[in-house]
Parts: C-alpha cells; structure tokens; sequence
C-alpha cells in the first residue's frame, strides 16, 4: 500500500521506493508529506513496530510476536490507511496546482535536503567522490556545503518569479544532476559489496548478545555493513 501511495501520489520513484525496506519506504513517503503536513511523526512508532516484527519473522523461524504489539498493529492499521491515502490525495492536489515558483521552491528545498543527508551520511571525503566529475554547473562533493548555504539563502531571497535568475535555474539543475550520479554510484558500490564511504568490503555479521557460562545468548546482533568502517546497509537485535 504504501508504496503505491508513494509512487501514485507523492511522486516517488517507483524503482528506488521498492528498494527499501518498509522502515526506509515510509521514512521517504513521510519527507514529501510533512511539507504541508506537521504531524507524520506520530506514525513512525506503529511503522517500526511493524517492521521490527516482520524483521524477526523473516529471520528466526520460532520468533513468536507478542499478541499485544500484534493487536495494536490491528487497531492503527486502518486508521494508519485512511490517514496516508487521504493526506496523499491531499498532497498530490495542491502539487497539481503550485505555481511555477512553489515548484521551483519545492524542488530546490528538496535536492538542498538531500545533499544535505549525503554530507551527514558520508562525512568530508567518502571513497564514491573521489575523482568525481566536476561539471554539474559547480556543483561537486567539496563544495556541497559552501551550495547548500547558497541554495539555502536563494530560498528565503526569491519572493516572486521575477527574482529567479539563470543560476538559480543553474543551481537546481547541477543539484539534480549530482544527486542523480552520486546516487547511481552508491547503487554499484553496493551491488558490488563496497562500502561507498571508505571503499572496505560490505559484510554479513551475526553477534551473539547476552548468555553466560552456561546460559546460552538471549540475542543476536544482525548486520550488513562495511568491515572497516561505520557504514551500514541494515542492522538489527533479534531475541533467540
Ligand atoms: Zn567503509
């Protein structure tokens, strides 16, 4: 359901949006909602109940789920349903009718927000920028920040049409552009098991938690991420 909501009516990519596990789907559909809706974070706890259990049914064949999450699950579902079909519709209405420059503001606020998270994600010098193409309409890795500030500023100056130049234009085009290839790059790191931030090896671990001498562990810590450094793909604890 969701990710037809995402696709259909917040303009997600339908490709990226499948992707992701449900815990990411909803944390990208919530992103384009809370921009005329201020409360999508009270779903996020029903959300990680849900995913955290589909979680443990996917990888331990007796994990047993509480009856009582299972039935809160049952309570907020359609209320969860109703809310995010009715504020989708909702969202994709008014996107129908934004003028040109709540376009242009949306767009531009949007790719400053995600290179904003690629600098938060990746740190200073990630191992996917290096010998980056230098040609988005200068926009590059290094100087993200000094573009944010900028596209930050353009934001709060441009009031009509009219205060909208050419490198306005320019700058949302270069944002687009790097996005889409830093993207691209990310997406054949992992497929090759490399870790787009240090270029170490994307691993699987299991960590047993808990247990003693002779106490077996209570849990396993679950994770897909790079051997050598922070990045990780998923992980999550899993009682045994
Ligand atoms: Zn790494």
């Amino acid at each position: 359901m969701l990710l037809e909501v995402g696709v259909r009516l917040c303009s997600c990519d339908r490709n990226r949006l499948s992707g992701f596990h449900l815990k990411t789907r909803w944390n990208e559909i919530k992103r384009v909602l809370s921009r005329d809706e201020t409360e999508t974070n009270r779903w996020d706890n029903i959300i990680y109940l849900i995913n955290g259990i589909r979680e443990k049914v996917e990888h331990n064949d007796y994990y047993d789920p509480s009856i009582k999450d299972l039935e809160k699950v049952r309570k907020k579902a359609l209320e969860f349903t109703s809310w995010v079909t009715a504020t989708a519709k909702s969202y994709y209405h008014k996107s129908g009718g934004f003028s040109l420059l709540q376009s242009f503001h949306y767009r531009l606020f949007e790719y400053k927000n995600k290179a904003k998270w690629k600098l938060e994600e990746y740190g200073e010098k990630p191992q996917i920028a290096t010998g980056y193409r230098d040609d988005f309409e200068n926009v590059t890795y290094r100087n993200l920040p000094d573009i944010i500030e900028q596209t930050e500023e353009r934001l709060r100056e441009t009031k009509t049409l009219k205060d909208i130049t050419k490198n306005d234009i320019e700058l949302l085009i270069g944002l687009v552009e790097f996005i889409a290839e830093f993207d691209c790059r990310e997406q054949i790191a992992i497929s090759n098991a490399i870790c787009p931030k240090c270029g170490g090896k994307i691993t699987e671990t299991n960590q047993y938690i808990g247990g003693g001498y002779e106490e077996p562990p209570s849990d396993v810590y679950y994770r897909i991420g790079c051997e050598k450094c922070d990045y990780i793909l998923h992980d999550e604890t899993f009682s045994i």
